[in-house]
């Protein structure tokens, strides 16, 4: 009987894992999808953030070009300066300088803001760059893991499948029914080993006579609560 109960316990090791890959080969899809697009949003915040210091650059150089047109177009009117005939003429050209003079101090102002804030962006830049490529890197490694298993698993489960299945023709069919009927019934665990007089499928203590009954291997028994087929604790040694 220990033979047998030792095949059952190999027979629930490989629906487990079949389980387990049936699960991934179910799920992986989604999970690289939201990897994905965590790596998108991830890229596009980074991006925002270059190209708005890349936008106040563009605003600052324009601003530097109107200054010095102002300048120029100051050095212009005081050329034209001795050719005023009238002091209504002056006044005018006076005014126009003014105006001018003002427009140039406005757009330092407006310089000195755009540099001090394209600094701060910077700096603030440099500690999230760090952050963000190491970030990066993470969810792309995690993301070609999770492609590379994906791309395994028909694989991996047909040489699962082709094990069970001799596996399983060497076990009574009764008991073998028995199996399958608890594997159903009991979310894909039938068989668990009883360790130290607990049921390692539902946890719940096992009556002291039975589980010496249970370690003796003569016959099959079963969990008084979740009704699995214990295996005896010292058989684990065996795996
Ligand atoms: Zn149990």
């Amino acid at each position: 009987m220990r033979e047998q109960l030792h095949k059952l316990m190999q027979l629930q090791v490989l629906d487990s894992k079949i389980r387990l890959h049936d699960r991934e080969e179910a799920t992986y899809p989604a999970e690289i999808e939201k990897i994905q697009q965590e790596i998108s949003r991830l890229v596009e915040a980074f991006q925002a953030e270059v190209s708005k210091i890349e936008t106040l650059e563009k605003e600052r150089r324009q601003k530097e070009r109107d200054l010095e047109a102002a300048g120029d177009q100051i050095k212009k009117i005081q050329g034209r300066l001795h050719e005023v005939k009238t002091n209504k003429e002056y006044q005018a050209f006076l005014a126009e300088i003014d105006h001018l003079k003002e427009k140039m101090d406005q757009y330092e102002v407006e310089i000195i803001e755009h540099l001090d804030e394209v600094d701060r962006l910077k700096e603030g830049l440099k500690d999230k760059e760090k952050v963000y490529f190491e970030e990066k890197e993470k969810l792309e490694k995690r993301k070609t893991e999770l492609e590379e298993k994906l791309k395994h698993l028909p694989d991996e489960l047909r040489v699962l499948k082709d094990r069970r299945e001799h596996l399983a023709q060497e076990i009574p069919a009764p008991l073998l029914k028995r199996y399958t009927t608890l594997l159903e019934k009991r979310g894909g665990v039938a068989v668990v080993y009883a360790v130290k007089e607990i049921c390692q499928g539902c946890h719940m203590n096992i009556p002291p006579q039975l589980f010496n009954q249970v370690q003796k291997g003569e016959e099959i028994y079963t969990c008084p609560h979740c009704n699995r087929i214990l295996v005896p604790e010292e058989m684990s040694q065996d795996e």
